[in-house]
């Protein structure tokens, strides 16, 4: 096959598709002409990239010269990207073709890609169904076979969960490990961009490209890249842990839980040691996480003011006030405003002591009680989702139960270390559920090791 073949294929699938809602925009003209090009080089017997004919989709947080880019927000409407982020850069380098730009939650904020101001994506698996979120058309148009990769940001799950709810391996990988130049920022100190696939050695092929230092972004990792690549034809025996109290949690769905029990007895049976931690943390992870991301997103979030990007007002206003006031109201959707409203409180004057010191000092005993479980142990195993993919509607009114549901995401991105969602099994519900494999900072070679037999 000519990779022009290849990009119509994926394109006629994406057309065929477009009730998933999964993509904001197809460039069909481009990446048609970018096959081409791959095609001729193939031709002319020119050296190739690692990633030729990789048909790629982006989240629409994801920066790419001359392209639209709005992270789900009406507040954005018409703001092309300056610049291409740092990984997208990398990829196209590489021979990549990027076929279009992903539906998500606006901003990131969310887990069922409800609050989009694209409207929903629907879950390829049971169309009646979430997709998850917040990168909920990355995961659909992977599971629905509208690209081979994609591109997410996980801040909180927002790979790992929707991966999850629509059956395909997702990774986020450590804090620093990709460049966030060129990612929309939602909570700075958490964000990481991740890859969404369906085999390990697309994941590892794909972080082997992006990973790396990069002199537009301070906070990415000086260490150097392993050889992914390599590493995952080693199959070595971990020391594994996993949390009984976790599977225990009365918010799981007791099929996930014995479909993990059963994952880790066949874990045992391969030769790895499998053993149970004390996570004493466990409750306190959601708090700490949502008054640290919506501090750092009432931060943010700050410079979408109407005068510099995207949405300005079009009433006549009197101050100058006004015109921030009212491009900001009309611009960002329920769940952003409600972020910004907490993250203002909690770093407000008389109430940052109390809720954002704490919750600093809070993220510090989760990271050194991290450290500790991974001085004995390779792999934390846990739950990637507590349920399975829900119905649309079931959880939009009731933003406590939906900020509950990311009790075993959020806590890799607390600790900076890296995290991949596993399909393991089908519920009875008709529903794939995963794993969710954590490992220490750099550790990104044993998640995928360890679950490369599983994915060939
Ligand atoms: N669901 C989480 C949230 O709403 C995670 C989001 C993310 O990772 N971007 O914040």
């Amino acid at each position: 096959m000519s990779c022009a073949d290849v990009v119509d294929h994926y394109l006629s699938e994406i057309d065929h598709n477009s009730r998933l809602n999964a993509f904001i925009e197809v460039y069909h003209e481009e990446a048609r002409s970018a096959a081409r090009l791959i095609d001729a080089k193939l031709k002319s017997g020119q050296p190739l990239g690692r990633l030729f004919g990789v048909i790629v989709g982006l989240k629409d947080v994801i920066c790419h010269e001359g392209h639209a880019v709005t992270a789900g927000s009406a507040i954005l409407s018409g703001f092309k990207s300056l610049y291409s982020a740092t990984a997208v850069d990398r990829l196209l380098k590489e021979d990549a073709i990027i076929i279009g730009r992903l539906n998500c939650d606006e901003f990131g904020m969310g887990s069922s890609n409800e609050n989009s101001s694209y409207g929903k994506v629907l879950n390829p698996r049971d169309e009646t169904r979430v997709p998850g979120g917040s990168s909920g058309g990355s995961a659909a148009a992977v599971a629905a076979g509208l690209c081979m990769v994609s591109l997410g940001s996980d801040t909180g799950g927002s790979v790992r969960q929707p991966a999850d709810f629509c059956g395909v391996i997702g990774l986020k990988p450590g804090y620093g490990r990709i460049s966030r130049h060129g990612l929309i920022a939602y909570a700075s100190s958490f964000d990481q961009i991740g890859i969404l696939g369906t085999s390990i050695d697309d994941l590892a092929l794909c972080l082997q490209v992006m990973a790396g230092a990069d002199g537009m972004d301070a906070t990415a990792s000086m260490l150097p890249v392993p050889t992914y690549t390599e590493d995952i034809r080693e199959t070595p025996t971990f020391n594994i842990a996993y949390s009984e109290e976790a599977l225990d949690h009365p918010s799981v769905d007791p099929e996930i839980a014995a479909g993990i029990r059963g994952f880790l007895d066949m874990l045992r049976q391969q030769g790895h040691k499998v053993e149970s931690v004390k996570l004493d943390f466990l409750d306190h992870i959601v708090p700490t996480y949502y008054v640290l991301t919506t501090a750092e997103a009432s931060s943010n979030l700050s410079r979408y003011d109407g005068i510099r990007y995207g949405h300005r007002t079009s009433t006549a206003a009197a101050k100058l006030e006004d015109i921030y006031a009212l491009s900001r109201s009309e611009g960002f959707g329920k769940e952003v405003k409600r972020r910004i409203m907490l993250g203002t409180f909690v770093l407000s004057t008389g109430y940052f002591d109390a809720y954002f010191t704490k919750a600093q000092q809070a993220r510090r005993r989760i990271v050194d009680q991290t450290q500790e479980i991974f001085k004995n142990h390779d792999i934390l195993l846990l739950p990637t989702s507590p349920f399975t993919a829900f119905h649309f509607g079931a959880k939009s009114d009731d933003a406590i139960s939906m900020f509950l549901a990311d009790i075993f995401t959020v806590y890799a991105n607390l600790a900076g270390i890296p995290g991949i969602s596993f399909p393991i099994g089908k519920h009875s519900n008709g529903m794939p559920f995963g794993i969710q494999g954590l490992s220490d900072r750099h550790g990104e070679s044993k998640l995928l090791q360890l679950f490369k037999r599983h994915s060939d």
